[in-house]
């Protein structure tokens, strides 16, 4: 029987449902105006007036919960309490590659290298048109997403965060313990948020073509997440079964 292929993402596997950005802007009129032209475009927005409040959010990865990991951060170089500059340098050392738009009026040709050497990927001088702005977002994005792949890789599914290169998965902020064939599936079906896969292509993918059980051993592991994820593993939200196909995330 040939199963019905939905089609994947033709070019990238989804980064995440919808990208998250951090901007950290102390004038309120350009942290606004920012914000706005950014949800409009579908994503999702944290903004904060100030260096220190922004430091909070970017914690090291361990000690963050899930929902402050952010795509991409678009930042003030002059801002009260912890400069921009310094914010983009803490990071770095810290290891933290998140895309970095610095913003900033300083217009002269040192600033923007002193910028891009302290690790910012891009700059863009105020005053800047929205036009503009989301032009670069989607280009940091795009670029992020490609890197991902020999990167640090993060999966979103409605309350599910999963931290590829980590090997973590928070379920509505919280740590959850998986086996690592459970956290297998669970990433495969997370990098392919429309895809049914079936039995038979899981056992192949998770166990290898040598794999001598049957398959019934996909639908205990599939129970196994239901139980560790699901509100009711017998009315499951996340991990889905499709009828005579197989399984599915959503
Ligand atoms: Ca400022």
């Amino acid at each position: 029987m040939n199963l019905v292929e939905i089609p994947e993402n033709p070019t990238f596997p989804a980064l995440t449902q919808n990208p998250r950005i951090l901007v950290v802007e102390d004038e309120e009129i350009i942290r606004d105006m920012t914000t706005i032209a950014l949800q409009k475009e579908g994503y999702d927005v944290v903004s904060v007036s100030n260096g220190d409040e922004a430091l909070k959010l970017l914690q090291p990865i361990e000690k963050r919960p899930p929902e402050s990991i952010f795509d991409l951060i678009i930042l003030d170089l002059m801002l009260p309490e912890v400069a921009g500059l310094d914010i983009c340098r803490l990071l770095r050392y810290q290891g933290n590659f998140v895309p970095i738009l610095i913003t900033s009026a300083k217009v002269t040709e040192p600033d923007r290298v002193l910028g891009l050497d302290a690790g910012a990927d891009d700059y863009l001088t105020k005053p800047f048109s929205t036009k503009e702005l989301l032009a670069r977002t989607r280009a940091l994005l795009r670029r992020q997403t490609f890197h991902s792949f020999t990167n640090s890789l993060v999966y979103r599914f409605k309350e599910i965060t999963l931290l590829s290169k980590e090997h973590q998965v928070f379920l509505r902020g919280q740590p959850v313990s998986l086996s690592p064939k459970e956290f297998r599936v669970l990433e495969l079906f997370m990098a392919s948020p429309r895809r049914v896969w079936s039995r038979e292509q899981l056992i192949e993918q998770i166990w290898g073509v040598d794999f001598l059980g049957d398959t019934k051993t996909v639908d205990v592991h599939i129970r196994w997440l239901r139980e560790k994820l699901e509100k009711d593993p017998s009315q499951p939200e996340y991990i889905t079964t499709v009828r005579g196909f197989g399984y599915r995330i959503g």
